[in-house]
């Protein structure tokens, strides 16, 4: 097995996903919890190096190769002048990050000063997109699409003008997502499940009809305690008000100042032992029933009767695509670099079409993505106030080597954390508050699997997993859209989407995610392969899954910087707008602008877009370009 799928791009390996590693002590101890023979999983396989980026699998998202560099920045082996061959490349502009707010702000860019600028983009990635990140699946002559990360148009907050505009200019219309979306009829009759773990509960089990079902019903099938299961099913149907005497206001203010746990156990009377039921569930930026703030729970059943003040929901778009919003990325690259795409695509044709990605970073083109390469030092060449065309010094590392360009300006549109490691020259103050960002560590796991049938013979589409290793497991989104179809019939392949979020219950939510970002960059793919297995086995052994038999292809997306920290009530101080740590991170540093859903906040593609648009906007203010 080849370690890194950028060395030999060429090679399409169908390897044993779990020969090679029985011998290691870690693997060796978990399969020998788990219920699967390793030895026999071993007929299973996958693509971990195709020459098309999408079409890898194994270990994806934050993959090997992508973000060494990084760390050898944040542990100072590029501190002083960074010594870097002169490329001799000058541009108007260089873009640190091609996620959505990179490749926005080269459009923001061009749409202010015009097609005819020198844009770079620069990447660690051997793929374009950032979280929007496509999979691709190939089986038996047809492609299976999904996404490894940023799934839809969606947000709590409604489109700002410049976002909507963004996605009218791309030909993506939000509305007219039903026409493409077949769940009500492929799925008809497939319901929402819950998994109760033998480690947790009374044994394994999944039982169908979670907030379908009436709650009695529901945790009466549930392998539960009587006195757990009374517990659940009363928090689930009394409406009752746990915090009498308060008003509407009062609650809602206390209410963001306790956790839903302590919620849970000090006012509802919850036992300690119907705790594990509540424990996988996710909250705002996933946040746990530890560390989320009960008022950001309150969808849930238990607050029924509590009458909390709440403000009116903001109204957004919702559009999906079969790769998630990776399509919107391809859209910008299609209108961004000619070549890449063989003609003008639509929100239609873009899924089906093929990228060529030797025509990402090509001379003779104004605007070049160059992948593979990560920026490690951005530095002016001179005084603010006396400094010419070649301003900023961009070193980025590319294949070992340190590689340096010029430009008039830089944005960086990667993430908060890594930008003092990169731009030692930022005051202190910027420094402390970009460091504050925190990004949640994300797992989106698909796999390809045999058939749907275990899944409709127990009549489930979602499983929800409270303690498992990925705490939910769905079936991915049914759509026909241009030329692509998902599986209709159940006895053809469909690509399940499992979700992980590593925590560590009781410990400070930041403190929670960097443990979690040290677990996802140690454990090896064939120690998650394991699990994987263990679990869906678990889960749909009931309904004539065989894990052996009927896993086709895994891909695990990794991302240990996921989510945009957004603050909460519970864990940061309630600071004035102007003195919050992304308002801080985010000042123009002289000819150094700063994007990226950090900068905003909060992990949504509408953030994206509206920090690229604000920190272009600042560049063109700061040089008198408007
Ligand atoms: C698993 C997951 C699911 C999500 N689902 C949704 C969703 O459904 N809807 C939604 O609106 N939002 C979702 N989001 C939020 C998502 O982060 C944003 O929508 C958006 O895609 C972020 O774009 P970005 O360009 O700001 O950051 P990113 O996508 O993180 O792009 C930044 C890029 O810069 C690169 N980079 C970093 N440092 C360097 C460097 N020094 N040199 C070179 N390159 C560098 C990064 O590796 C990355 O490729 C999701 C996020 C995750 C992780």
């Amino acid at each position: 097995m080849k370690k890194n799928p950028i060395e030999s791009p060429s090679v399409i390996e169908r390897r044993d996903l779990i020969k090679g590693v029985a011998m290691s002590p870690v693997a060796a101890q978990f399969a020998a919890s788990a219920l699967i023979n390793p030895a026999a999983a071993a007929k299973a396989v996958t693509e971990v190096s195709a020459p098309y980026p999408p079409a890898r699998s194994g270990l994806r998202g934050q993959h090997e190769g992508s973000f060494e560099a990084a760390h050898m920045a944040r542990d100072g082996r590029f501190d002083g002048k960074v010594s870097a061959r002169e490329s001799g490349e000058h541009y108007d502009l260089v873009i640190v990050g091609s996620g959505i707010s990179g490749l926005c702000a080269a459009y923001f860019y061009r749409k202010a000063l015009g097609d005819d600028s020198k844009i770079l983009i620069l990447d660690n990635h051997d793929d374009f997109g950032g979280h929007a990140k496509r999979n691709e699946f190939y089986y038996n002559g047809k492609t299976y699409l999904s996404y490894g990360g940023t799934m839809s148009v969606e947000s709590p907050f409604p489109y700002s003008y410049a976002a909507t505009a963004l996605l009218e200019d791309l030909g993506i219309k939000p509305e007219s997502y039903e026409r493409y979306d077949l769940t009500g009829t492929v799925y008809n009759g497939l319901s929402n499940s819950v998994f109760f773990d033998s480690e947790h509960f009374l044994q394994d089990r999944i039982v169908a009809g979670y907030g379908e079902k009436p709650w009695a019903e529901f945790f009466g099938e549930a392998p539960l305690t009587n006195a757990v299961r009374a517990d659940l099913t009363r928090l689930h149907t009394d409406k009752k008000d746990y915090l009498p005497g308060m008003s509407p206001t009062e609650k809602a203010a206390f209410l963001k100042r306790i956790s839903l746990k302590s919620f849970l156990i000090e006012y509802a009377g919850m036992l300690e032992e119907s705790l594990p039921f509540f424990a996988g569930m996710g909250f705002r930026n996933n946040k746990r029933v530890d560390t989320c703030p009960a008022f950001e729970a309150l969808r849930l059943p238990v607050f029924d009767g509590m009458a909390v003040a709440e403000p009116p929901r903001a109204q957004s778009v919702h559009f999906h695509f079969p790769d998630g919003n990776a399509s919107i990325a391809r859209l910008l690259v299609n209108q961004l670099v000619p070549g890449v795409f063989d003609k003008h695509h639509d929100q239609e044709s873009i899924v089906s079409a093929k990228a060529n990605y030797g025509a990402l970073d090509q001379a003779q083109n104004h605007l070049r993505i160059r992948l593979n390469s990560m920026a490690v030092r951005v530095e002016h060449l001179g005084d603010f106030d006396d400094i010419g065309e070649k301003a900023v010094r961009t070193v980025y590392v590319q294949d070992g080597e340190t590689v340096s360009v010029t430009s008039a300006n830089v944005v960086l549109a990667c993430f908060n954390n890594i930008i003092p490691f990169i731009v030692p020259d930022l005051p202190q103050d910027q420094r402390e508050a970009l460091g504050k960002a925190s990004k949640v560590p994300m797992q989106y796991t698909n796999v390809l699997i045999r058939n749907r049938r275990a899944w409709d013979k127990l009549g489930i589409q979602r499983i929800q997993a409270p303690n498992g290793y990925h705490t939910w497991a769905t079936l991915d989104f049914p759509m026909k859209i241009g030329e692509y179809r998902s599986s209709i019939s159940p006895d053809d392949p469909v690509v399940v989407h499992m979700v992980r979020n590593p925590n560590s219950p009781g410990l400070p939510r930041r403190e929670q995610h960097r443990l979690g970002r040290i677990e996802m960059l140690t454990t090896p793919f064939e120690e998650i392969e394991l699990k994987i297995r263990d679990q869906l086995q678990r889960m749909l052994g009931a309904g004539g899954f065989d894990q052996e038999r009927d896993i086709l292809a895994i891909t695990v997306n990794r991302w240990p910087h996921g989510y945009a920290y957004t603050p909460d009530t519970l864990s940061d101080p309630d600071l004035p707008y102007s003195m919050q740590p992304h308002v801080i991170g985010r000042r123009i540093f002289g000819r150094i602008a700063i994007a990226n859903a950090d900068a905003g906040a909060a992990a949504y593609t509408n953030v994206s877009i509206d920090q690229a648009n604000r920190a272009i906007q600042e560049i063109l203010i700061s040089r008198g370009l408007t």
